[in-house]
């Protein structure tokens, strides 16, 4: 149980801000979680980790000289909103570009992929290495499929101590790959972990039964055993891991025992002396181990074994020094303190002049945006019913919630004092939709409409070419972020119908609320023909079955949206009287 807070939902906050008061030497606040409060040498890359929060001491308590520059802090198992993780990697920026880590979920996968265009989009290089060692989640063959475990250390560690001895990006990104590569973590669970406030804990264990495989947040094991004994136990977790070593592995490895919440550290080291003596029965020299609580889950009663494969590169950086609040190795001096400025990690202020066209042509932005929020408004329900037959029944709200932070956001970007350009207004509108609307399409909608106003710019003149500039820009933010192919099942289906539609259309020679008629009518053909097929992306994966017959939700808003703006587009020419 997790007894100790006021209000559940102010939960994670609020630890977060008393865990920035017990550690105000290494670690500073700011909005969306946490930088070192210690200066670095100019120039150095920034290693940016993170994630849901109630996983202590990942991943704030791994900010410090020689490991992370930054965490950004989502909600509990919550992946932090994109524009979180944009503030805090702007926040940590110190010249030499940022490198984001964090372990392999679909929701964090979205939010930190982002945030990543938004900061190359502004000059800051970005690169993204996943942290991929949970040999549970996907067969060897398929690494990319494979959850982050406790081994986001290992791979936290060596990119940082790379930023730290003064690498660039690349050797940084390079290293944080290699130490992924050759990471290897298996869990077992005896017992689930409770949400503060929950009435329940989130999943159970059988009384009696050890769960193999069972991820951090309850995701699905391999099997279910028998309670072992402790021997059985180090036997079991050496022999799996054993038989997925990566290629060269080296008899050189490291191993750390990770408790997940509530097993004691005197059972941890109990079992870490049988794996000891297993590793090195097995002809392996271990070296510089770990043992103890570096990934949790809240109270969860688990634990897991990681090994990491050590070439001389690897065991040069796991040997270096670090200092943060949960992780302290050899020596590091004394650092001078940096001062955060309070609106550094807030956007900054956009004093670009808007043009006179790109200004009128954010205005129709926004009343745009109003008609799509409403169309949204008016089929939350139909929405939220149909994500509710194979997903969770949050697209209705998700999308509203979105929206209308876009809306505001639109309505109050272009209310100031000099007009705002189209892009800087669908900047901000985007930010707030993905920020607001939580979930898998506001993180897409989200980053869709910012791109579509980055390609709209703030020109002199604006013509229909440029529309279907703006249109291939939204279609390639969503396809380049969720990676969703055609035929898995998601608004993609419908979205690149639509694209195809519009940009034949305009490059016919049709005005735009023709072209946009035509496209939207693909659009709602497109996504009604969802119906038929299997979900191969999203949450409604597992439940495929179920969903065969039922459009999917999220090419069914597309579908809507595109044919509420097409109207809504004609109707303004013709109040403009350039239609009959
Ligand atoms: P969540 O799935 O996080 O609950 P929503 O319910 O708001 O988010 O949205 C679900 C919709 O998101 C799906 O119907 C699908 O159209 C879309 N979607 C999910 N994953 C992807 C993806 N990788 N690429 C494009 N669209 C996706
Ligand atoms: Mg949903």
């Amino acid at each position: 149980m997790t007894q100790i807070f006021d209000d559940p939902a102010d939960f994670a906050d609020e630890a977060l801000d008393g865990f920035v008061a017990a550690n105000r030497q290494y670690v500073s606040r700011v909005d969306g979680g946490v930088v070192r409060s210690t200066a670095s040498p100019r120039g150095q890359v920034a290693v940016v980790v993170g994630g849901g929060s109630g996983h202590y001491p990942a991943f704030a308590g791994l900010v410090g000289p020689g490991l992370a520059a930054a965490s950004a802090c989502g909600n509990m198992f919550a992946s932090p909103a994109a524009g979180q993780v944009y503030r805090v990697a702007k926040a940590a920026h110190n010249g030499g570009g940022v490198l984001l880590s964090y372990g392999n979920y679909a929701g964090d996968v979205l939010h930190f992929g982002q945030a990543q265009v938004r900061l190359n989009a502004e000059g800051i290089e970005t690169r993204t290495v996943l942290v991929t060692d949970d040999i549970a989640s996907a067969p060897a063959d398929q690494p990319e499929k494979r959850r982050g475990i406790a081994g986001d250390l290992t791979v936290f560690k060596v990119a940082g101590a790379a930023a730290e001895e003064g690498l660039d990006l690349d050797e940084v990104e390079r290293l944080a790959i290699l130490a992924n590569a050759r990471t290897r973590s298996l869990g077992v669970a005896f017992d689930g972990c409770t949400l503060p406030g929950a009435p329940e804990p989130l999943f159970h264990v059988p009384a009696g039964l050890m769960a193999l495989g069972l991820g951090i947040h309850g995701e699905p094991g391999i099997s279910e055993h028998p309670m072992p004994t402790a021997s059985e136990l180090a036997g079991l977790l050496v022999s799996r891991l054993l038989a997925d070593k990566p290629e060269n592995p080296g008899t050189r490895v490291v191993p750390i025992i990770n408790g997940l919440g509530t097993v004691k550290y005197d059972e941890l080291f109990l079992l870490f002396g049988k794996v000891e003596k297993l590793l090195t029965g097995a002809g392996l020299t271990v070296v510089e181990p770990e043992c103890g609580e570096l990934v949790t889950s809240l109270d969860m009663a688990g634990l897991s074994l990681t090994l990491l494969w050590l070439d001389d590169e690897l065991e040069r950086l796991w040997a270096a020094p670090a200092d943060t609040p949960a992780f302290r190795k050899g020596t590091v001096a004394r650092r001078a303190r940096r001062e955060v400025e309070a609106g550094a990690a807030a956007g900054q202020a956009d004093s670009e002049q808007p043009t006179p066209a790109s200004a009128a042509l954010g205005r129709h932005a926004v009343s745009a945006l109003a008609a799509v929020r409403d169309v949204v408004v008016e089929n939350v329900e139909e929405l939220g019913s149909l994500d509710a037959i194979a997903g969770d029944g949050d697209h209705g709200i998700g999308m509203r919630r979105g929206v209308e932070a876009a809306v505001d956001a639109a309505q109050s970007a272009a209310a100031s004092d000099a007009g705002a350009s189209v892009r800087r207004i669908l900047a901000a509108a985007g930010e707030a939709w993905s920020e607001k609307a939580g979930g898998t399409s506001g993180a897409l909608w989200g980053t869709a409409v910012i791109a579509a106003g980055a390609a709209l710019g703030n020109r002199g003149s604006y013509s229909g070419t440029d529309a279907a500039v703006a249109v291939e820009a939204f279609a390639s933010a969503i396809t380049g972020l969720g990676k969703a192919e055609p035929g898995d099942k998601t608004m993609v289906d419908a979205l690149l119908p639509f694209r195809d539609a519009f940009t034949a259309e305009i490059a016919g020679g049709a005005p735009v609320d023709r072209a946009l008629a035509v496209a939207a009518a693909a659009a709602r053909a497109a996504a009604d023909a969802t119906a038929g097929l299997r979900p191969l992306k999203g949450r409604a994966r597992p439940l495929a079955e179920k969903s065969l017959g039922h459009p999917d939700p999220g090419a069914v808003s597309f579908g809507l949206i595109a044919e509420r703006l097409g109207r809504h587009i004609e109707a303004q020419l013709i109040q403009q009287g350039a239609r009959a």
